[in-house]
């Protein structure tokens, strides 16, 4: 299927718009990097009409005063619309992200159920009452804090913009999305997707554009309470102090170099196919990706091996292709970045024991072999610093402390991963290891109830099940006294 729009537009009170100043980017498909359609870029401008647009629907539409069960069914229309185009948006995922299909097709699934559960998360919460007997009565009600600003990145940008975007939604919350730049297509199925739920419009706005320009105006911008961003390190920091300027409330799901902890004693083929399948899933482009395999050193010849003989198995080829494992990495410009991590990790004398290289028959787009690095050491920079490819370090380590020293070696803190089969080791590491979320014997699962997020410079916050209501949603306590007050009299 091909049928892409000439141009996607922004998304504005419940009509497509171009920006106002006609300016639009091309956007390129990452297996031949050719430009196949165009984005709207929205400035300043822009954002103030979607934010207006927004700030109109919260104040005086129906959206954020609407019973929850009412906001419920639209939520659980807004996954049938998802799921009846669940092959079309995989489609339009994989050809604009370079994603390999099958998991595309995971990810448009795992949208749709975004909004389910968010669906019943909502319905379940409520106020909160607490009355001491006769004399008085506390209640806490919760309200949508306004106009949503939220910012994400183009990995599996279709999940993560719904990750948001449902329990936004669900808390009664009017919103601007602002998609990334290099992944918008799967964004521009979404304003038929609410339409069709009956979100009303203005509820729901899109403005598409450069992080710097459209990005920046939205967080800005003084009538947007909240930013929920997800994005690199180095983002969050500039929007932070951007925030400043209005004490914004802020979420931060951000970058990570998160470690794999392999000891001797662990069930060493399961935590093998974790290893592979946690680095080389969605091309490595995944903020929870097991990056740093750390390995007891009796096992570690042994481990580095396997793990370099199933690297050079993964195929790699076009995304549409259901074989494929490993397709086609985000943008050239991303392309070289990866690229030049693995010369400056050949460089620092870390040694290439598989991959490293762009395969020849797909050489024009933006592939990469599957890449495995031993004896990298925490001085390297492949070690601390986050690739966000199909690039791994593996890294021995002789006790359970220089494991767990080596694994808080970073500045991130946002997932870890230990394989171990002595229990009480297990859990002692899983508590000692500086990270958000900790998988023991386990691998990338989720709960969606659970808080997501990480500690250091992996993120501010959480989100996930109540955490996210709690997020939208300003508490404000109420109290009132049943009987006499009993107030000092100051000036009888
Ligand atoms: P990025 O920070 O470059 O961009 C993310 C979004 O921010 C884009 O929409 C971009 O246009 C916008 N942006 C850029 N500059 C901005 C500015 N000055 N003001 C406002 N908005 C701005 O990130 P990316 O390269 O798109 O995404 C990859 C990163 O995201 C990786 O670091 C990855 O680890 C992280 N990530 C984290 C999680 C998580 O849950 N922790 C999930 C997915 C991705």
């Amino acid at each position: 299927m091909t049928d892409y729009p000439e141009l996607i537009e922004h998304y504005i009170g419940g009509r497509r718009v171009p920006s106002l100043d006609g300016s639009a980017v091309d956007v390129l498909e990452p297996v031949r990097n050719t430009p196949y359609t165009r984005v709207a870029a929205g400035k300043a401008a822009d954002v103030a009409e979607a934010v207006a647009a927004a700030r109109q629907a919260y104040e005086s539409g129906p959206w954020p005063s609407m019973r929850t069960r009412e906001r419920a069914v639209i939520l659980n229309r807004i996954a049938d619309a998802i799921e009846a185009r669940g092959a079309r948006i995989a489609e339009m995922e994989a050809h604009d992200t370079g994603l390999p299909i099958t998991q595309a097709r995971g990810q448009a699934a795992r949208a749709a159920e975004n909004f389910r559960f968010f669906a019943d998360v909502i319905v379940a919460s409520g106020d909160e009452a607490y009355s001491v007997p006769g004399s008085q009565l506390n209640y806490v009600t919760r309200k949508p804090i306004g106009v949503a600003g939220l910012i994400t990145p183009w990995n599996t940008p279709f999940m993560l913009e719904t990750w948001k975007l449902a329990p936004a939604l669900a808390s009664g919350c009017t919103l601007v999305l602002k998609p990334a730049e290099w992944s918008p297509l799967s964004a521009s199925a979404l304003p038929d997707i609410m339409e069709e739920a009956g979100v009303p419009a203005g509820v729901f706005n899109i403005v598409h554009g450069i992080g710097e320009e459209a990005g920046a105006a939205l967080v800005e911008h003084p009538d947007v309470p909240i930013i929920s961003f997800t994005g690199e390190t180095t983002t969050g920091k500039i929007i932070m102090r951007s925030a400043a300027e209005h004490l914004k409330t802020l979420s931060m799901e951000l970058g990570g170099k998160s470690p794999v902890l392999v000891f001797a004693d662990a069930d060493l083929d399961a935590a093998l196919d974790s290893a592979v399948f946690g680095i080389f899933s969605l091309n490595g482009e995944r903020c929870t990706a097991g990056s740093r395999i750390l390995v007891e050193r009796s096992v570690y010849e042994e481990f580095t091996a396997r793990l370099a003989e199933r690297a050079d198995k993964v195929r790699v080829g076009l995304p549409g292709d259901p074989a494929t494992e490993v397709g086609a990495l985000i943008h050239p410009e991303h392309h070289a970045r990866v690229l030049d991590y693995v010369r400056i990790g050949t460089g620092e004398g870390a040694r290439l024991v598989a991959g490293g290289v762009v395969p020849g028959e797909l050489a024009g787009g933006n592939f990469l072999r599957p890449t495995v690095f031993a004896d990298v050491t925490p001085q390297m920079r492949i070690f601390n610093e986050e690739i966000f490819g199909p690039v791994v370090c593996v890294t021995p380590f002789d006790t359970e402390e220089e494991a767990v020293a080596l694994a808080n070696a970073t500045r991130y803190g946002l997932a870890g991963y230990v394989w171990t089969g002595d229990l009480k080791r297990g859990h002692r590491v899983a508590g000692a290891v500086e990270s958000g979320m900790l998988w023991l014997n386990s691998h990338n699962v989720r709960d969606l109830r659970t808080p997501f997020g990480g500690i250091k410079a992996s993120g501010l916050g959480r989100e996930g099940g109540r955490h996210s209501i709690d997020l939208y949603t300003e508490p404000k306590i109420v109290h009132v006294a049943l009987g006499d007050t009993h107030v000092p009299r100051f000036g009888a």
